[in-house]
């Protein structure tokens, strides 16, 4: 089952969260989305790679929202034999002083060309293991700061002892995000010299050999979204480990900092956009971060109608998304909006099945989609009620929202009850869906369905953002704030517009420049001159599709990160 896998050298992919397809929960958000797409491109490159997450049975959650606008979480259980294969091989970790059983399951992700990638699943759900310990890998971020632990040991260090078991050789360890860094630890333990052969005084650990092997990716400015661990924590959860002087000159003095860990263990480290390679370089001062900036893979985030007209007009376009530059010239007004006109009929579908409202097909539809939490300012275009709907006289609009919050984040908990709130004060005027649930399936709907993908994060904390990406793709314009991947994508008016400017943190101004490119701009341009929003449909194609897509982001981590 195996050999197919093992015979070259392979890198490393170490992730806690994969969407791997649809059906399969294993993710939360854009961190999985990316991580997904990652494997996809590889696989669609043959660039021999092995992805290494959790299981998580239970999924992340299954979002319902009651009328109040409340969110309710309940576990989204999948079931691994459905999908992948168990391995033979089992490996113990000592966590809090006992024995813990790690299997892993072997899913294979076919690439659409031939390209097979082995991901393997570490489950601790076994008959050897004490019911508590079975838990451990069952939700994704689920539980305490002492349960994420739990799960990163697992990640981290029973992910590095399965592949040895099963017999992979790892040329180079990619660690997504700061989650798996222990499993640079464990490196540096597995390296080590024997006391015999050491000078006194002398360290036992290759630290230039660890760095060597490792590179690390980090994903967020958001405080937040580093995992910091106690000592104390870490003390009677881990108890073989590299030495303390040495773990804390690592990982930090005060407390285990998996980012500074992962930072030290790596020779190659990279943030996501350029603008967020400078900001990590200001938070991680001495450190050199590199930027390779995020994508999107093609064919997953196009629209049937869209793929039907690449293939006829750009044949190799899902290959070679560098094709699409042509779209300005090879695509044909007529298909282009009779395309976008199909996808848009599917959305509305959806929304007028899921949710008790009717859309209407010839009113333009603004979408946002993506994690319910502060900083993603979902209701920053709702900020003015009274303006939105004098707008919404003049420019008849629709908008449908989506978006998960995490069961823990109750700033993001609260945003979706608000944006309840605003849906029922807007009613009658501007129809306003909220499609609850979302996941890959609904977000592959949305982007392609509707006619302007609206993000409004607050500068900087949006590293990336691809949702905007995937919108490209579909020849759907985005009208966002200027931070992320949008600092690189935006060229106003050819390939959508611009909210604020790129400095600004200034919540008024951003409100009153978003009104105002609607009033002024978007809606006017999708009104009167349906030639002039063609031609943005097709900028958006060709300058932001051919470049924002994960194979020209895999060429580059693979000359660049794996090859050194
Ligand atoms: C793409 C995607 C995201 C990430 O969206 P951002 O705009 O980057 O926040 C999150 N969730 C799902 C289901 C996605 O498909």
């Amino acid at each position: 089952m195996l050999d197919e896998f093992i015979h070259i050298p392979r890198i490393a992919y170490f992730s806690m969260e994969i969407a791997l397809n649809s059906e399969i929960p294993t993710y939360s958000g854009g961190l999985g989305v990316l991580a997904g797409d990652t494997l996809r491109s590889a696989s669609d490159l043959e660039l021999p790679m092995v992805a290494v997450t959790l299981v998580s049975r239970h999924g992340y959650f299954l979002q319902q929202i009651d009328e109040a606008g409340n969110q309710h979480e309940q576990a989204d259980t999948w079931d691994p034999a459905q999908w992948a294969k168990p391995l033979t091989a089992k490996v113990a970790l000592n966590i809090e002083g006992q024995k813990v059983w790690v299997a892993g399951w072997l899913y294979t992700l076919e690439g659409h060309m031939n390209g097979r990638q082995p991901v393997i699943l570490l489950d601790t759900d076994l008959a050897e293991n004490r019911p508590e310990d079975r838990e451990i890998t069952h939700t994704l971020y689920g539980g305490d700061d002492t349960n994420r632990l739990k799960q990163e040991m697992v990640l981290g260090i029973g992910g590095i002892r399965l592949l040895r078991a099963i017999g992979f050789e790892i040329r180079q360890y990619h660690m997504n995000e700061g989650h798996s860094a222990l499993l640079a630890l464990e490196l540096l333990r597995q390296h080590a010299y024997p006391q015999e052969e050491l000078r006194s005084g002398e360290s036992p650990y290759d630290l230039l050999h660890t760095r060597e092997l490792c590179c690390f990716t980090t994903h967020t400015p958001v405080e937040s979204g580093h995992d910091r661990f106690d000592y104390s924590l870490v003390h009677s959860l881990m108890r073989t480990t590299v030495d303390e002087a040495t773990l804390k000159q690592l990982a930090g003095e005060d407390r285990l900092n998996m980012t500074q860990l992962a930072l030290n263990l790596s020779e190659y480290v990279n943030g996501v956009a350029k603008r967020h390679a400078e900001v990590s370089r200001s938070m991680f001062p001495g450190y050199r971060v590199h930027a390779i900036t995020n994508g999107v893979h093609p064919l997953t985030w196009t629209c049937a109608s869209f793929r039907k007209l690449y293939d006829s007009r750009l044949p190799g376009w899902c290959h070679e998304p560098e094709l699409l530059v042509r779209a300005d010239c090879c695509l044909a007004d007529a298909d282009v909006w009779d395309a976008h006109q199909q996808a848009k009929g599917k959305l509305i579908d959806m929304v007028n099945k899921r949710c008790s409202v009717q859309l209407d097909t010839e009113l333009p539809v603004l979408g946002f989609a993506r994690r319910m939490t502060a900083y993603k300012r979902p209701d920053l275009l709702f900020a003015d009620i009274e303006r939105l709907k004098a707008l919404a006289g003049r420019w008849p609009l629709q908008i449908v929202l989506a978006g998960k919050a995490h069961p823990q984040d109750e700033g993001g908990k609260r945003l979706i009850r608000i944006l309840h709130e605003h849906m029922r004060e807007l009613a009658g005027t501007l129809t306003v869906a909220f499609i609850p649930g979302y996941d890959m399936e609904i977000a592959r709907t949305m982007v392609a369905g509707v006619d302007v993908w609206l993000n409004t994060p607050l500068r900087p904390l949006e590293a990336s953002g691809t949702s905007g990406m995937k919108a490209a793709f579909n020849g759907v314009p985005n009208l966002s704030v200027l931070d992320g991947w949008w600092i690189e994508g935006c060229i106003e008016g050819i390939t959508g517009w611009a909210v604020g400017n790129s400095g600004d943190t200034d919540n008024n101004r951003d409100v009153e420049s978003l009104y105002s490119k609607l009033e002024h701009h978007v809606l006017p341009l999708y009104y009167e001159d349906r030639p002039g929003w063609i031609t943005v449909m097709k900028g958006a194609v060709s300058k932001n599709a051919a470049y924002f897509n994960s194979h020209r982001m895999m060429r580059r981590y693979a000359t660049e990160a794996y090859i050194r």
